[in-house]
């Protein structure tokens, strides 16, 4: 412990104080602790096809989990300062304001995010140490039994390695720290208005009626495993397209960090141990590996996650008449199942799996629309936007990924088959448009 030193723990997506690796190595490390967190205006500003990189459901969803983060940390005596600033501004300014000999962070791989840590990076005063830490994995980049590049691209190929050669590390406990660690300062609140955007209520028929922070991904966890135990029926139930109840819910909070994968591994584990192992305890894991295998191709091919010919190579023709891309995102296309997933998007910001496979396919395989502008406005839209599942995933779809069978979804077969009463399209069409 280094004696009234001060550590910065600057939080990014990994808005938790269960099992962070940053905040508790600071809090091990250093006798003062001070937390931040940046909304960043990049974030709300449009792209290159004219999609506000956050929408409204996840920027509501991160102030959420920010705040219980904050309320958190406080029980452990630490302030958390927020910010509507760039973290390269905000940062060195407040580095100088307390004195600071240390920043931690979540290390990243990807093109924007490593830009950003590298920009944070320079614009610190240099006698401040540097200490960032991979800690958004199921399995540690350190534990796996092969090189990066070496990353194998079938995922059966990935997921037999690592259940074989790998382990999933313990959970870390948050670590309380003194009560004058708390720092009496003025604190900013930000709100959506606060970010250019409007209030708004959720529609009553979401799938994801739930809130961001820490204290709600757990309380899911507790009652999706032990108090309905509906994780004994997942892989029966996973494929649904109704409900709270047809899968985990966990992937809003796993992309923002409120959870780590490790924490609902273990917590797998003890229901297997005092309720049930089956096929589908199993299968939450193997999705949680789906998860990582996403990370480590991304990790692996770089840049290659965003390009049109994706890692794969492949080029097609691609189209991107605007007409058509609007049709699709209002839900106005030929097919009916299609249009109930868009626009149960566009209402809630959630969309199952199943939908998901079917738009993307349909997007790309269909009207051979450019696969990135499906990706972007997915970006823009989804709760639970992480951008090496994201891409990664809408490169499978869209064929210049790594599905080795390259498939093309018969979304007519797949309606029957998925939503034969067709209650699912009825929640989400107008009765005449159905
Ligand atoms: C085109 C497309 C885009 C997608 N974009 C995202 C995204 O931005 N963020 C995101 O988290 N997921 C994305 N997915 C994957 C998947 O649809 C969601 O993770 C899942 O629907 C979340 O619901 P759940 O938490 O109830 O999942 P569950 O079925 O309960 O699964 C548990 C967890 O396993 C992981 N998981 C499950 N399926 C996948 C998968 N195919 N790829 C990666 N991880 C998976 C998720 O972390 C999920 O929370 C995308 C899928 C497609 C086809």
């Amino acid at each position: 412990m280094q004696k009234s030193k001060t550590a910065i723990v600057w939080f990014t997506n990994n808005l938790r104080v269960n099992d962070n690796k940053a905040l508790y190595e600071a809090c091990e490390k250093y006798e003062r602790v001070i937390g931040v967190y940046c909304f960043n205006p990049n974030l709300h500003e449009k792209t290159q096809f004219g999609f506000k990189k956050t929408e409204k459901f996840r920027a509501k969803f991160t102030i959420e989990s920010v705040e219980e983060l904050r309320e958190n940390l406080k029980t452990l005596n630490i302030s958390l300062f927020l910010c509507y600033e760039h973290p390269q501004l905000f940062l060195p300014k407040f580095c100088l304001k307390h004195n600071a000999d240390a920043l931690f962070f979540q290390k990243e791989f990807t093109s924007e995010e490593t830009t950003e840590i590298n920009d944070v990076k320079k614009s610190i005063p240099e006698n401040i140490e540097v200490f960032e830490f991979y800690d958004q994995f199921l399995f540690d980049p350190s534990d796996l039994p092969f090189k990066i590049p070496q990353t194998p691209q079938i995922f059966t190929e990935f997921r037999k390695k690592v259940e074989k050669y790998s382990k999933v590390n313990n959970v870390l406990s948050p670590v309380k720290k003194s009560e004058d660690n708390l720092l009496d300062e003025q604190n900013e609140t930000i709100t959506l208005k606060t970010l250019g955007l409007s209030n708004f209520i959720i529609s009553t028929k979401t799938a994801f009626p739930f809130k961001g922070g820490e204290n709600s991904a757990l309380k899911r966890l507790q009652e999706y495993f032990f108090k309905s135990e509906n994780l004994s029926f997942y892989k029966k139930t996973r494929n649904g397209l109704l409900g709270t109840e047809y899968s985990s819910k966990f992937s809003p909070w796993l992309a923002n960090g409120c959870i780590s994968a490790k924490t609902i591994y273990w917590k797998v584990k003890e229901y297997e141990k005092d309720i049930k192992k089956n096929d589908s305890t199993y299968w939450l894991i193997f999705e949680l590996i789906w998860r990582d295998y996403f990370k480590y191709i991304s990790m692996k091919h770089g840049n290659d996650l965003f390009k049109l010919e994706g890692i794969r190579q492949t080029n097609y023709e691609w189209k991107s008449t605007q007409t058509l891309v609007q049709k699709w995102i209002n839900g106005e296309t030929n097919e009916p199942f299609v249009n109930a997933n868009m626009i149960e998007l566009k209402e809630t910001g959630w969309m199952s799996n199943r939908g998901r496979q079917n738009v993307a396919s349909y997007f790309a395989k269909e009207l051979l629309l450019d696969w990135r502008i499906g990706a972007a406005y997915f970006e823009s839209m989804l709760l639970d936007y992480d951008v090496h599942s994201n891409y990664g995933n809408w490169q499978y779809v869209a064929g210049v990924g790594n599905d080795p069978r390259n498939r093309k979804f018969n979304v007519k077969l797949q309606a029957e088959r998925y939503d034969s009463n067709g209650k699912f399209q009825r929640t989400w069409l107008q009765p005449m448009l159905f």
